[in-house]
């Protein structure tokens, strides 16, 4: 977008044929384009590095820091491209383009993070006293340099690189099997009762009489929450849990391989200790220690809320002892009905996608001061995406892209990244959601439920924290540049505003009504909502124990379907399915490794932050502008332990979390 850049790639690349170096998908679906693009910023990426090498006498921040962020800038502008084709690209030819140069592109930063020439180069670079942020990122570099084994050997870091290339192509195959695995079941007439009737209606009957389902989340979800027939919420749970299985269980063995030989080398005693070097936890034993806490403060809590349900389904289905895994959602839903009259079917048309997503944005301008105008005329890569930039004190500061309806190929979960990095005065961020919400088809007034709008806050907030974090000198101190196990923090506290009347009653009207949304039952909405907390804690410590115990020791001691049945057996009140493979699905494993503790630290931090707001009216008073300025502006330009600090004027603790937890019983 900036002038700056385009007039400094043309210089660099005299061949370069491609008009727009911010956004690849403009050149169309032709998956040489692609190519030819992403091979473009890594031609940049090499000019930057030669320029950066080629200077002669003393090294600076200008001469040496400045075309190194300028290299870092190109590589992840080809890297998010790559990702955004293998995600949501048009074709499938696309996608497996984009899923051959992500690991192109990943091979790359592999290349520049083992280049000692430049490591030593940026060494040298004299630590500036008085830019604190610029100290903060050579220091942060350099620690990068370390852990990726710079210093290391030419043979080792050869073995190093090769290692790297292993994993970010299981990382991609085991990703690729998760978005291509859908699997179908079919139900009988009968077996649809309970399940909305504008799921119902689209369906269309089979030649004999059946109805097909499938895996993807706009059936699964209300499967396993309203339909009455256990048999079909089992053969559900069985579905979408096996739907990567077998495949992914021999790639996800070989990923944990490549991962543990990499630690050895780099002088780790486990991966999940390297994993966790540059992290706020700093290394794995704080991570258990982390996890016994959030256990013990939930464990007493989940025994309560199960007895409670347990004690319903047996008045209604005498004689039984124990729920299994795949209906707990459903007597949950069951139990909020007869405890809190509430059914989450009620509020389903309060919640049409369009208004949602009005609803969402004029909140987030309020929360964070900004406005979103819609942009008309953008080249996009599908005719779905809508696009908003991003204005802030009537300057444009980012553009978001939206694409949040389900399409065949395309990604299955919900999640945010980054487009384009942030550069003061030079390149604006961008950044897109990639969602599968109801909606988007002609005639279709996309109900949502209501825990889909929490996570449309929740992914929300994450490209707040990327656009308004990403105002910074460098390129890599952007939002999501914090220390990964606090990038989860920003996203979960705009979770809390869902719980606001006020917000609420701002954008939930009756699709056909226009009615607002009354307010005994976002009451009653609440208090349902609430009754859970416990469990959820513990399922957040079942995932992240998983995640954690198949990296913290040798391979010969991992036997996934043995740690998936007793890890579920430890956190979760529900009984363990036969045939459950949930790891093979299990796409943390790729992203987050043995980090997925990531959402429990961050829940106690997003509490702690939003017990800050006035609990009654979260909009006013000076709370959301701190929050803006100490936590969200700053990007990463401080370690994340600094941003808690000063907003709070302490460290986390779990105070807020355990107040949250216990409000369900207030209700
Ligand atoms: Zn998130």
């Amino acid at each position: 977008m900036s002038r700056f850049v385009c007039l400094l790639l043309a210089a660099l690349s005299m061949s370069a044929v491609h008009a727009d170096p911010l956004h690849a998908w403009v050149d169309g679906d032709d998956p040489a384009k692609l190519e030819q693009w992403v091979a473009e910023r890594l031609g940049a990426e090499q000019a930057s590095l030669s320029k950066l090498l080629a200077v002669k006498g003393k090294r600076t921040v200008a001469n040496t820091l400045e075309p190194y962020d300028e290299a870092q800038n190109q590589l992840a502008l080809a890297g998010n491209q790559a990702y955004l084709a293998f995600a949501v690209g048009k074709t499938a030819e696309l996608r497996s383009k984009g899923q051959m140069l992500n690991e192109k592109v990943a091979s790359a930063v592999t290349d520049l993070n083992l280049n000692q020439k430049v490591y030593e180069a940026l060494a040298a670079v004299p630590l500036p006293d008085r830019d604190p942020a610029t100290r903060q990122y050579l220091k942060h570099t350099l620690l990068e340099y370390k852990l990726a084994g710079v210093s290391k050997d030419e043979a080792t870091r050869n073995q190093i690189h090769a290692l790297q290339d292993k994993i970010t192509s299981l990382s991609l195959t085991f990703n690729r099997n998760v978005q291509d695995g859908m699997l179908s079941i079919t139900a009988t007439k009968a077996e649809l009762d309970g399940l909305p009737a504008d799921l119902v209606a689209r369906l269309k009957a089979n030649a004999d009489g059946t109805f097909t389902l499938t895996t993807d989340e706009p059936d699964r979800a209300p499967v396993m929450t309203f339909a009455s027939d256990a048999g079909l919420r089992r053969r559900m749970y069985l579905a979408y849990n096996t739907r990567a299985y077998p495949a992914n269980k021999q790639v996800l063995l070989d990923l944990l391989a490549a991962r543990q030989q990499l630690a050895a080398i780099l002088g780790f005693p486990t991966y999940a200790d390297l994993a966790t070097a540059d992290q706020m936890t700093g290394n794995a034993a704080n991570v258990r220690k982390l996890l016994d806490e959030i256990d013990a403060a939930s464990r007493d809590i989940t025994k309560q809320e199960y007895a409670q349900l347990l004690a319903m389904v047996q008045k209604r289905q005498p004689g039984t002892t124990a729920i299994p895994g795949s209906d707990s959602a459903y007597w949950a839903e069951q139990y909020r009905r007869e405890r809190y009259a509430f059914d989450a079917q009620s509020v389903r048309p309060y919640f049409p996608y369009d208004k949602v997503e009005t609803g969402i944005l004029d909140t987030a301008a309020k929360i964070f001061h900004v406005r979103f105008i819609p942009v008309k005329d953008a080249t996009l890569w599908h005719p779905s995406v809508t696009v908003f930039d991003v204005i802030d004190g009537g300057k444009k500061v980012g553009r978001i892209y939206l694409d949040m309806h389900p399409r065949e190929g395309k990604d299955k979960w919900f999640s945010s990244a980054p487009v384009v990095p942030g550069i003061r005065g030079r390149q604006l961020p961008e950044g897109m959601l990639v969602c599968n919400f109801p909606g988007g088809v002609e005639g279709d007034p996309g109900l949502m439920e209501y825990q889909d709008v929490v996570i449309f806050f929740h992914e929300f907030g994450h490209l707040m924290h990327h656009i308004l974090g990403s105002q910074n000198r460098w390129s890599q101190q952007g939002g999501f540049n914090v220390e990964g196990d606090f990038v989860e923090a920003p996203s979960q506290m705009l979770e809390e505003f869902f719980h606001n009347y006020g917000v609420l009653a701002g954008f939930a009207r009756h699709y056909q009504t226009g009615e607002a949304i009354p307010a005994d039952l976002v009451k009653r909405m609440n208090a349902a909502d609430a009754f859970g907390r416990g469990r959820m804690m513990q399922a957040q410590m079942f995932y992240s124990a998983m995640s954690l115990n198949l990296h913290d020791r040798p391979l010969a001691q991992v036997d996934l379907d043995a740690q998936l049945r007793q890890l579920s057996e430890r956190f979760l009140p529900f009984t363990f399915v036969e045939g459950n493979r949930m790891y093979a699905s299990f796409t943390h494993l790729t992203g987050y490794a043995s980090n997925y503790y990531t959402y429990a630290l961050d829940k106690v931090i997003a509490l702690d932050f939003y017990a800050r707001f006035n609990r009654d009216h979260p909009l006013d008073g000076k709370s959301t502008a701190d929050y803006r300025r100490l936590v969200i502006n700053p990007g990463a330009t401080k370690p994340a332990a600094e941003l808690v600090k000063d907003f709070l004027g302490r460290p986390q603790n779990m105070a807020a979390m355990k107040t949250w937890m216990a409000e369900e019983f207030s209700n």
